[in-house]
């Protein structure tokens, strides 16, 4: 059974905050620097270079690395930091403690801190393909066998190419500006003569909505979109892949997701699934589809939005808010119409996918 990334972060959090590492002063200084990234609360920016420092202690080049996406050096390496062998012969020790620190050693080593000067930035996990969960969980059942565990961390090729990485980073600095022109959009409602108030009537003015309920909403969106705000802004927003989905129609078929109810992430995080990186698979394509799905999972996890009727609440399958489909003000609840009223504010979108969201059935 999986859980989420939150709680794998917690496993990482707790083995390099409480963990038995080696001594040896190199890798004391670098497990001091992971205790200051790894903070309670997610991921600390200001100790983002301690996963360089542990990349580059731990990876060195060798043709199976490039061939095979395999690097038993690099295996053994962690092994040493998290103290694998002991007693008087130096012979192999495995416990589920060594299996902990193994995987957080393993998370760590495959995180990555995306920042760009003046720009805003974004973690991305990138799990080794190969693995079926996370770490903790995929290592956990291993630790007996040395062998076995030792081919497992062995595995370095990612899930992520670094294309992935820098459109998933794109998005995000796109999204932004997104929610920041959306913000001015809705700053200027009553003071420009009607036009921006246009926008907000286009995307979430039902049969049902009154002008108070226009005021309502204008100002739930303007409230909305600063929260948004302050997390694509905030240095804490994580996206990783879901593990356990890998090889799964809804790998293949879902662009993203966030978790709610039990399983809802105490951290930031956003799930990147293969349909993010598809081509002409949605009404918009490229970064403004990354910046819409993007803005669509944030008011899901930070707004509590849904997906509005369900099967039937996506820009494809058009979602101009006098469908009936909407009536009772339920255009304000649905996470597409959010994404799509602030790709319209950003003039992010032409007149002909425009009309592809609004058309009506
Ligand atoms: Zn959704």
């Amino acid at each position: 059974m999986s859980h989420n990334f939150s709680k794998e972060y917690e496993s990482a959090h707790d083995a390099i905050h409480t963990g038995a590492f080696s001594k040896d002063k190199e890798i004391d200084a670098l497990v001091k620097k992971l205790k200051k990234l790894l903070a309670a609360d997610g991921f600390d920016d200001t100790g983002s270079d301690a996963l360089d420092a542990l990349r580059k202690h731990i990876m060195s080049f060798s043709p199976s690395r490039v061939l095979k996406g395999t690097s038993s050096n690099e295996a053994s390496k962690i092994l040493e930091m998290a103290v694998a062998y002991g007693g008087t012969a130096n012979a192999y020790q495995g416990s589920d403690g060594l299996s902990l620190r193994a995987s957080a050693m393993k998370l760590l080593r495959h995180t990555y801190f995306l920042s760009k000067t003046g720009a805003k930035s974004l973690w991305v996990i990138s799990v080794p393909k190969g693995y079926m969960d996370w770490p903790s969980l995929e290592l956990k059942p291993l630790s007996s066998n040395e062998a076995v565990l030792k081919d497992r961390l062995a595995k370095v090729r990612e899930y992520f190419s670094n294309t992935n990485k820098k459109h998933m980073h794109e998005g995000t600095l796109f999204a932004l500006n997104w929610v920041q022109k959306t913000l001015i959009v809705l700053a200027n409602v009553g003071k420009d003569k009607g036009k921006s108030m246009e926008l907000v009537k286009r995307w979430f003015e039902t049969k049902d909505t009154s002008a108070s309920d226009l005021t309502a909403i204008v100002s739930n969106l303007t409230s909305g979109f600063k929260k948004l705000q302050a997390v694509l802004n905030g240095n804490r927003l994580i996206f990783t892949d879901n593990p356990s989905d890998r090889g799964t129609n809804e790998e293949k078929n879902t662009e993203a997701f966030v978790w709610n109810g039990a399983w809802k992430d105490s951290l930031k995080v956003v799930y990147i699934e293969q349909g993010f990186f598809a081509r002409g698979a949605n009404v918009l394509s490229g970064k403004d589809n990354w910046a819409r799905i993007i803005v669509h999972e944030l008011t899901h996890s930070e707004l509590g939005t849904e997906d509005y009727p369900p099967d039937n609440s996506y820009g494809w399958q058009g979602i101009n808010p006098a469908d009936a489909k909407f009536n009772g003000n339920k255009a304000i609840t649905n996470a597409e119409n959010w994404a799509y009223f602030a790709a319209d504010c950003a003039a992010a979108m032409s007149n002909g996918e425009r009309n592809t969201a609004l058309r009506l059935p």
